[in-house]
């Protein structure tokens, strides 16, 4: 049994103050939901805020990017070590980052090493554009993402997946279950190539784009799909509980 997972990834929103304000408003509920990984992926800035209202609770804490050097002159940057210590989990590869930041597959493969090396759990984001899914290229595309970001790593531990479309990405189109659950199962089926069956069927899928209240109940009934990123709805303190909770109760029955 995988123990599902659901994160909030925040994005370029809230000050410090708002930041503060969302995780008191939902702190209480979110704790005690049981069965769920939850996980708040804040702007890098929030994070030791954060972290302090939330030690000893059951909600942990997640960064939305990192740099893939230790240290050094790269004004801006956030290293791996600056970040091990105060999350345990580190969003990688995400689309936006490829679209906005010009990240290529190899920069994510360093990025995803340097996350293990610090002993950080990366959320390694992989999905095709519209145009790619309209050509037929979602396999192609995708096993290209997982092999390229996995290259040269012998020991995945902690490595949880995301597989979020490009085009159902904050555009209120998300896939269905069915079209999820599947290229999830092709995730998995890359994944178990090129380590074992057993890893592979250990390792966190989730699903991300356009997941609310109303549609998680369809990601989460499906037997590939461990859980989701959650974007936008993850800063709707109602919504996003009312997601991790669906999410418990689905995976309970
Ligand atoms: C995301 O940012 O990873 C995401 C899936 O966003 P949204 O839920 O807003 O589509």
């Amino acid at each position: 049994m995988r123990l599902p997972i659901i994160a909030g990834n925040w994005k370029m929103n809230t000050t410090v103050e708002q930041a503060i304000e969302l995780v008191q408003e939902i702190r209480g509920r979110l704790d005690e939901i049981e069965g769920v990984e939850k996980i708040l992926c804040p702007p890098f800035i929030s994070l030791i805020a954060i972290g302090e209202l939330m030690a000893d609770s059951s909600i942990k804490l997640g960064a939305q990017n990192l740099y893939f050097e230790e240290k050094g002159a790269y004004t801006g940057e956030i290293s791996p070590l600056m970040l091990a210590g105060l999350c345990e989990y580190v969003i990688l590869g995400h689309s936006e980052r490829r679209q906005y930041f010009g990240e290529t597959d190899e920069m994510v493969n360093r990025k995803v090493k340097v996350a293990l090396k610090a002993g950080l759990r990366p959320i390694l984001c992989v999905g095709e554009r519209l145009e790619e899914n309209e050509a037929g290229k979602t396999e192609e595309v995708v096993t290209r993402q997982v092999k390229g970001a996995l290259v040269g790593i012998d020991s995945l531990q902690g490595l949880v997946i995301a597989y979020e479309p490009v085009w159902a990405i904050g555009t209120g189109k998300a896939a269905t279950g069915e079209q999820a659950d599947t290229t999830i199962g092709l995730i998995r089926h890359i994944v178990s190539q090129l380590y074992s069956q057993q890893f592979a069927q250990d390792l966190r899928i989730q699903y991300g784009g356009s997941v609310t209240g109303a549609n998680i109940a369809e990601f989460v009934s499906q037997p590939e799909i461990d859980g989701a990123l959650v974007g936008g709805a993850s800063l709707k303190a109602a919504e996003f509980l009312s997601i991790v909770e669906q999410t418990a109760n689905a995976k309970r029955e």
